[in-house]
């Protein structure tokens, strides 16, 4: 009887991140075991303290780079693996850690930890794709389960992932809500946002808050200038509301700045 082929090597990568986005994968309950049987999940140590070396098929990546340590080990990743996909806003843009890209790292660092001297980190917090070629970024605080699905599905049958760009707003409007935007007069970042979370926020009246980054083409300014002269925001506001988890990819860098005295 002839041997089957072997499973693709799957391997999932920690950088700088609080874990969420790789529980989006252990979340997958009832499609987790189909998973296993079509890859071998040869590192994954949220999961489990077993490891197979590399070189891996496909290299899922959490996180920012932060450390000159983190720099180095990426390259290595980047070399023990065929394709690499990174998973959340911290690998795709930096992460909510990626504030400190706006201030002075020192200072940061002087008020967080009772010893800053044992401290050693970066002046900026990076995407993935600042250090090495990256085959398909995913977005989302944390990521979309059905959209991580998706992308490793099309990995393993090499074809292109349909994760939809358009804008949160599709979604919301797919949902039946009423625009908090226009019905309340509460700032929404959902028209120029990555559609995936289902436009959770405004389902619950609530505007976005750009979890999942930038859409494909996002018109900033013009949001920005909605707001400020039909709701009042102050250019505070448009600071703050486009300097969150997704503040270092770049339109909302630039539309951030744009407004900051
Ligand atoms: S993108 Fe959000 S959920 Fe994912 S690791 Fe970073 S902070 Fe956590
Ligand atoms: S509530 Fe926000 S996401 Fe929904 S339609 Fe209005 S602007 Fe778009």
């Amino acid at each position: 009887m002839a041997e089957s082929a072997p499973r693709p090597k799957l391997a999932v990568w920690k950088f700088a991140s609080c874990d969420g986005c790789q529980l989006s994968l252990l979340d997958c309950e009832d499609e987790l075991l189909d998973v296993a049987a079509e890859v071998e999940i040869a590192y994954f140590l949220e999961a489990t303290r077993g490891e197979i070396g590399g070189p891996y098929d496909l290299s899922l990546v959490e996180g920012s780079v932060t450390t000159a340590h983190d720099a180095e080990r990426i390259r290595q990743v980047r070399a023990a693996s065929r394709h690499l996909v990174t998973i959340g806003a911290c690998a795709t843009a930096g992460g909510i850690q990626g504030l400190r890209n706006f201030a002075d790292v020192d200072e940061f660092v002087s008020a967080v930890y009772a010893t800053p001297d044992y401290i050693s980190t970066l002046e900026t917090s990076s995407p993935i794709s600042a250090h090495v070629p990256v085959d398909f970024e995913l977005q989302g605080c944390p990521i979309n389960k059905r959209q991580l699905l998706e992308v490793i599905g099309a990995f393993l049958n090499r074809r292109k992932p349909n994760v939809p760009a358009h804008s949160v707003c599709i979604e919301c409007k797919r949902a039946g809500n009423v625009c908090v935007m226009v019905a309340h007069g509460t700032p929404c970042l959902g028209p120029v946002t990555h559609a995936g979370c289902g436009a959770l926020c405004p389902a619950y009246d609530r505007g976005c808050y750009g979890c999942y980054g930038p859409m494909e083409s996002p018109n900033a300014a013009s949001l920005s200038g909605w707001w400020r002269e039909r709701l009042d925001a102050s250019e505070r506001d448009v600071v703050r509301a486009f300097r969150t988890f997704n503040a270092n990819a770049e339109p909302f860098r630039a539309e951030s700045e744009a407004h900051d005295e």
